[in-house]
């Protein structure tokens, strides 16, 4: 196996500075790509070479496969890592590489597919012997067998979309009254959204965590799990605060599950990270989706368990095998991260524009991910998380007295942020 000497990263913001990081650590030289709307960008300052690939509109540029295909051809980039968001999770752009010759950072293309698709990725963990929220068997296409599947299961039901992703196209039904309504509006929502209205349904789980398990795979049944993260602090089903280890969590409960998941990963011979995403509530695990690509809460399971998920990603993907065994992992403290977002803490409304002032904090056991900057012109076009600030403590506790600190000693002028909605999170 031979190392990459080139890599492309086909992303933008914090993400695509997080990724060169690692590139440079290995000795790798990097290859940023941006539109027109991110000629100054941090990541295309701090990159060997640069390419614009298109107008500000994302599916000119970002998600744009002929451009990018044309950026890796004339810089002579052997690998693309697609980081998350835009082409990471599109199984025809996988595809399209490893025709290419060109190496692509992340699971098989036909994985990709299985899991982009949730009904099947469903069906398919569950025969891998991972437990499932109760549901619908696959789609349901009508009015009619969604009232008798729901009346079956009991209610209240989720309708959900079998493309969906970010929280979208999804409607619950709290009673027979209610389902006829939901599952039309979820269908047309995922239809609009994903160009696909295959819906499913679910057991409305009342008052669930969400708790994700991280893994990876070497592609030849060697597969190992980073334990987990807590996400159950959303706004419209979005992550707004991550931590691991989950308060929830014990040593035997997190290896068992661990275990479970780790075993169906090396059964299917999974490639590289992923996350499995469960709901968890009163003591079980319910499978709801995984995502084959890096996740954005990732630094929170790399402050505790001292691992670059970025490097393992670009190792795996080269050809080696997998650094550590599941022996060698040990989970040290607690991590918190909190998804700073240039939006109106109380309206979400986006806030785009030039930031005028810029002190992040720092010290002990904190980490900023941001490829913002003073003078930075935040672009109107893009998702609006500008940085992530994750801090790490001996327990829960210390970390959250740290996190409160930083908190405090984070500015951000010119635009609004999140950053007081942190605030008042903690102060509760
Ligand atoms: P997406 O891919 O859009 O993020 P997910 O299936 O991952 O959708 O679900 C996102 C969030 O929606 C979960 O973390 C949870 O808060 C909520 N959710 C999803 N399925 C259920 C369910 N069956 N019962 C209760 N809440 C759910």
């Amino acid at each position: 196996m031979e190392m990459f000497d080139k890599i492309l990263i086909a992303n933008r913001g914090e993400i695509a500075l997080r990724i060169q990081r690692a590139c440079k650590e290995l000795g790798i030289a990097t290859v940023a790509v941006h539109s027109t709307a991110d000629a100054d960008a941090m990541h295309v300052r701090l990159a060997d070479e640069s390419v614009c690939i298109g107008p500000p509109r994302a599916t000119d540029s970002y998600l744009n496969i002929p451009s990018l295909l044309a950026a890796c051809e004339i810089t002579g980039a052997d690998a693309i890592h697609p980081g998350y968001g835009f082409l990471s999770e599109n199984a025809r752009f996988a595809e399209i590489l490893e025709d290419h010759g060109i190496t692509f950072i992340g699971p098989t293309s036909e994985h990709i597919r299985t899991m982009g698709d949730k009904i099947a990725a469903k069906e398919t963990v569950k025969r891998l012997g991972i437990p499932v929220v109760p549901g619908s068997d696959g789609g349901v296409d009508s009015v009619v067998e969604a009232q008798s599947v729901a009346s079956a299961m009991g209610y209240p039901v989720l309708i959900k979309a079998a493309s969906g992703g970010g929280g979208r196209g999804m409607k619950v039904a709290k009673s027979e009254a209610e389902i006829e309504d939901a599952f039309l509006t979820a269908r047309s929502e995922a239809k609009a959204a994903f160009g696909d209205d295959t819906v499913y349904i679910e057991k409305y789980l009342q008052k669930p965590r969400h708790i994700e398990i991280q893994v990876f795979g070497d592609g030849r049944g060697g597969a190992i799990h980073l334990g987990e993260r807590d996400c159950s602090l959303q706004r419209r089903h979005q992550k707004v605060l991550e931590e691991a280890p989950s308060p929830a969590l014990n040593d035997e409960a997190r290896a068992k599950i661990g275990k479970v998941v780790s075993d169906a990963m090396s059964a299917m011979c999974y490639r590289g990270a992923g996350t499995v995403e469960f709901l968890y509530e009163n003591g079980e695990f319910y499978f709801i989706e995984m995502n084959t690509r890096l996740q954005v809460e990732h630094p929170v399971t790399e402050m505790i368990t001292g691992l670059d998920l970025v490097i393992e990603q670009i190792r795996i993907a080269s050809g080696a095998n997998l650094s550590i065994t599941q022996d060698d992992i040990s989970f040290s403290g607690h991590a918190i991260e909190c998804r700073i977002n240039a939006e109106h803490p109380r309206t979400f409304r986006p806030s785009p524009g030039e930031i005028t002032y810029w002190h992040p904090p720092g010290g002990l056991g904190v980490r900023v991910d941001s490829g913002a900057y003073q003078g930075y012109r935040i672009p109107p076009y893009y998702d609006s998380l500008i940085g992530k600030l994750i801090v790490h403590g001996k327990t829960r506790n210390e970390c959250l007295m740290r996190l409160r600190r930083c908190l405090s000693e984070f500015v951000i002028d010119g635009i609004d942020t999140t950053i007081p909605l942190f605030s008042e999170l903690l102060a509760q």
